[in-house]
Order: C-alpha cells, then sequence, then structure tokens
C-alpha cells in the first residue's frame, strides 16, 4: 500500500481583527459606553452646564463603566443627572454608585417599584446580580423636561415593555434614546412584568410622530434611519396584538375539543354554564 504523504499543518495566527473602541462618540458630547453583558448601555450626554448618564448597566460592572468615564477625563462625582429609562436590572445597576453626588431620575411607575425593591420587577435578585440599594429623586411624568445647557432632553413616557419605560427626546439635534422600547430596525423588546401590548402599540406610535434623525436604543446598534424603523416598530407591535388574538383563539379550540375527549386535566374543561 502506497503511503499518504503526510502534509503538516501549519499552525496560522488567527487576523487580529481592530479593537471596537468601547466608548463611542456619537455627536459632540453625546457618548455610548457600551454595554457590557449582561448590562445595557450607557450613554453620556455632557451639555455645557450639566453631565448626564442614561442608565447605568450592571451593578458588577461599576469599575468598568468607571474607567471608561475616566477615558473621557470624568469622576464619578462629574455626574450630576442620572436619568432611568426603566426599571430593569440590566439598567439600573450601577445607580447607587453615584447617588451620593447625582441626582437620580426615573417615571414615577418606575420609581415607585424602585423605592420599594420590587425584584418581581427588577429581576435584580433573579440574576443573581449584587442589590445596592439607592432612591429616586425625581419623578419623572411625561413631557418633564431636562435641560443640560447644551442639550435638552424631553421626557415621553413610552409603557409597554414595562410600565415605569420613558424614552428621551432632544428635539434640537433630533435624538431618540429609547432603553428598551425600540431597537434599530424597529425591532421590539419582550412584554416584562408590568406592562402590555396595548400600551405598546401607543406607544410606538407616539414616537413615530416625533422628527428623529438618531435612534440611541440601550442594546445592539444605534440606528440613523429612524424614518424606517418606527413605521415597522408600529406593525410588529400591531402583529404582537393579532398574535395573542390568534394564540388565545387556538387556546379556546383546544379547550373544547379536550372537554369533548373527556380530559383528565381540570383546568382544560369547558366551564358549565352555571359555573360561569
Ligand atoms: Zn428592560
Amino acid at each position: 500500500m502506497k503511503e499518504k504523504a503526510i502534509v503538516p499543518r501549519v499552525q496560522t495566527e488567527p487576523e487580529a481583527q481592530p479593537e471596537q473602541s468601547q466608548v463611542i462618540e456619537l455627536l459632540p458630547g453625546i457618548y455610548q459606553l457600551r454595554g457590557e453583558k449582561p448590562g445595557s448601555h450607557v450613554y453620556l450626554v455632557r451639555g455645557d452646564t450639566k453631565n448626564a448618564l442614561i442608565d447605568t448597566g450592571v451593578a458588577g460592572k461599576f469599575q468598568v463603566l468607571k474607567r471608561r468615564l475616566a477615558e473621557l477625563g470624568l469622576r464619578v462625582r462629574d455626574i450630576d443627572l442620572v436619568i432611568l429609562t426603566h426599571e430593569h436590572y440590566d439598567h439600573i445597576g450601577a445607580t447607587a454608585f453615584f447617588h451620593h453626588t447625582a441626582v437620580v431620575a426615573a417615571h414615577r411607575l418606575a420609581a415607585n417599584k424602585l423605592e420599594l425593591q420590587d425584584e418581581f420587577v427588577t429581576f435584580r435578585k433573579y440574576h443573581d446580580q449584587p442589590t445596592k440599594p439607592f432612591w429616586v429623586d425625581v419623578w419623572l411624568e411625561d413631557g418633564s423636561m431636562i435641560d443640560l445647557g447644551t442639550y435638552e432632553l424631553q421626557v415621553i413616557h413610552t409603557p409597554g415593555h414595562t410600565s415605569g419605560c420613558i424614552c428621551l427626546y432632544e428635539p434640537r439635534a433630533g435624538l431618540l434614546f429609547t432603553g428598551d422600547t425600540v431597537f434599530a430596525g424597529g425591532t421590539l423588546s419582550e412584554i416584562a412584568v408590568g406592562g402590555n401590548v396595548s400600551d405598546y402599540v401607543n406607544s410606538v406610535r407616539r414616537l413615530s410622530n416625533l422628527k428623529v434623525k438618531q435612534l440611541y436604543p440601550g442594546h445592539g446598534k444605534v440606528s440613523s434611519a429612524p424614518d424606517e424603523d418606527l413605521p415597522k416598530a408600529i406593525v410588529y407591535a400591531q402583529t404582537m396584538l393579532d398574535d395573542c388574538k390568534t394564540f388565545f383563539e387556538a387556546f379556546i379550540k383546544t379547550r373544547k375539543s379536550r372537554a369533548k375527549l373527556g380530559s383528565a386535566f381540570g383546568y382544560w374543561t369547558e366551564p358549565r354554564d352555571k359555573e360561569i
């Protein structure tokens, strides 16, 4: 038998990929500090009178956040305001580290849950995250205005993903910070505890009436095509609503057919008229 020539395997170095910067200047004075999983992105808005952070990621990544601020020449005490887009653990986690020097703001419906440390909605303990308590200094409402000098942020209450969700709209530059309400491509988030689909439909309809040039979400890519994304978001939200109807129609059909078969599962059986 002819011996096969053995071709030596050459170990090649993987091609070096250019490292993506974790601090991205989106506009003069507006930075995205990229999310450290499982945390959200953190946005820094440097106005000429005040500096604001939008969300803070998870508590366990605070040191990373601190280093990224240091890259921009900022210390923790240089942050004047922390604005939370909603009450989930991956957006609020490191807030307590800023609380002794910064004002913390969130929508009234998120603030209440945060102050009561409602683990059923924040999911901090569920995800085994350290829970450093803080309270919300300013309870925001739809239409509140935050003036940072160079930039101003209008609060838009956008319930749906949760009841306490807000988006922050900068009307002069046409920016929309969306948290988990809308992502690039018009993708929507899940309906978490406290949220609901019909509120979500109304929220994305309201957003689509704004003049938005840039969409800055809490996760994933930023979008320069909000004119395309927001109409898609309305379609997705409506689809969610329609899917619920389809689901319950199928559920009822299944329940009826099981009742006919005399299913042993009590909760699947059709209730008798007198029990209704
Ligand atoms: Zn969320």
